[in-house]
């Protein structure tokens, strides 16, 4: 099993990708590659302003099935229904998208702040492809699969799996 991260569009941060792709690859203990070419929005997505998360997510390519896909994305996304998301995934898999545009402490009216904004993105990275390996929501407020009502939740959290997310993870892992 290995990770395959796609920018889709711009992003404003130039690291944020190979951070994500570090974490991804200690936490997940899974080999990650950022997709060489970034890979550009696609323009059904777009409702005003917004980009409808699901849209997005069954865009991405699948090549192979021993691969997973994390899409990175910063544009506002949501799903009907839900007035934002950070991210949204496939359950039991094969892909995952975030979007850094609700990320940014600017976006909040606090200081920009990249170490804030970095542990962000890995927490919700981490998040969506936990759901993608199978995962569900955790009540534990500390576990990375606790959910994120709002970017208050998300800097509660870890970036960790909790021994019993942590446990199911590696067995879903061995399927
Ligand atoms: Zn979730
Ligand atoms: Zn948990």
């Amino acid at each position: 099993m290995k990770i395959i991260i796609y920018q889709l569009g711009e992003l404003n941060h130039t690291s944020v990708l190979s951070h994500i792709k570090n974490e991804l690859e200690r936490i997940l203990s899974l080999p990650c590659e950022i997709h060489p070419t970034p890979l550009t929005l696609i323009p059904e997505a777009k409702v005003g302003e917004r980009y409808n998360s699901s849209i997005i997510l069954h865009s991405l390519p699948v090549r192979t099935t021993d691969e997973h896909y994390l899409g990175v994305c910063d544009v506002d996304l949501f799903v009907p229904g839900f007035n934002f998301v950070f991210g949204e995934a496939e359950f039991m898999g094969p892909r995952a998208l975030i979007s850094l545009f609700r990320l940014y402490p600017q976006f909040w009216g606090e200081p920009p702040n990249d170490e804030v904004f970095l542990e962000r993105a890995v927490k919700e990275s981490i998040h969506e492809m936990g759901h993608t390996f199978g995962l569900r929501h955790c009540r534990d407020p500390k576990c990375v699969m606790h959910f994120s009502n709002s970017i208050w939740d998300t800097d509660l959290k870890g970036a960790l799996f909790c021994p019993i997310c942590q446990q199911q993870l590696e067995r879903n892992l061995l399927r």
